[in-house]
């Protein structure tokens, strides 16, 4: 199996250099990774000015950096290297779970490779005070990828592990909140400013990504490209079916 490891935190994150190593137990390695943290940035694509792909030293693997986006990584890493079977992106610094998704890199990255037909497994793990405890999450990250990795229907999961893990659980994406509020501030010439800050929620619901790693469930959420609204197009279909053409 070829693996393809990426992330949104650099490539010199300890979060990536964790996955990697447990990565290679279940088949060839190749890290593409931004140079630079590109977290938040999504699903940007760098299509304005040429990307570079630079070997760089990183313990014993095959480990290239790009002065790009999380998606650069993979778009490019799938076109230099062929027959990659899935790509692995984090291990996050920071738990993207329920609407974070939306701005999330290291989700970006698993959402390219289900983009180019191959399948994408995004994996993140909260920051509290210290830095997560990696060597801890060690067994659960092997247990994660022992149960996605032979489901081949499995294309896009996103997979958040709690700082003590206790059990797995297959979860929904959280969608009642939103977690991203702007803090006005001043700068030292009294000029306005603006914070875009995430802050704590209510209690979200049974069943959802959110709920399950509070609870110290490691959350496997499986996704799916099409955003289609089955409930609207139905709903906007019955109150106005489509035109006739001039044929009919
Ligand atoms: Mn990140």
């Amino acid at each position: 199996m070829r693996i393809l490891i990426a992330n949104d935190d650099g490539i010199y994150s300890p979060g990536l250099a964790t996955l990697a190593k447990v990565a290679g137990q279940f088949g060839e390695v190749r890290i593409v990774a931004p140079d630079v943290e590109q977290s938040s940035m999504g699903h940007a694509i760098t299509h304005s000015r040429p990307l570079s792909l630079r070997r760089t030293k990183l313990e014993e693997f095959d480990a290239w950096r790009v002065n790009g986006t999380p998606a650069d990584c993979v778009a490019l890493g799938a076109s230099q290297w062929e027959n990659v079977d899935v790509v692995l992106s984090g291990i996050n610094l920071g738990a993207n779970l329920g609407n974070s998704t939306w701005h999330s890199g290291t989700l970006a990255a698993a959402k390219q490779a289900a983009l180019l037909g191959l399948r994408g497994v995004a994996l993140s793990t909260p920051v509290t005070e210290d830095q997560p405890d990696f060597k801890a999450l060690v067994p659960w990250v092997t247990r994660v990828l022992e149960l996605v990795l032979p489901q081949k229907e499995l294309s896009l999961v996103n997979v958040n592990f709690p700082p003590e893990p206790r059990a797995i659980r297959w979860t929904r994406q959280s969608v009642r909140h939103y977690d991203g509020q702007v803090v006005p501030g001043q700068d030292p010439r009294g000029r306005t400013h603006y914070w875009i800050t995430v802050v704590p929620l209510g209690p979200p619901e049974e069943g959802t990504d959110r709920w399950a790693v509070e609870q110290g469930w490691v959350s496997l959420t499986p996704l799916r490209l099409d955003l289609t609204d089955e409930k609207a197009l139905a709903h906007a279909v019955s109150k106005a079916p489509p035109d006739r053409t001039a044929d009919d």
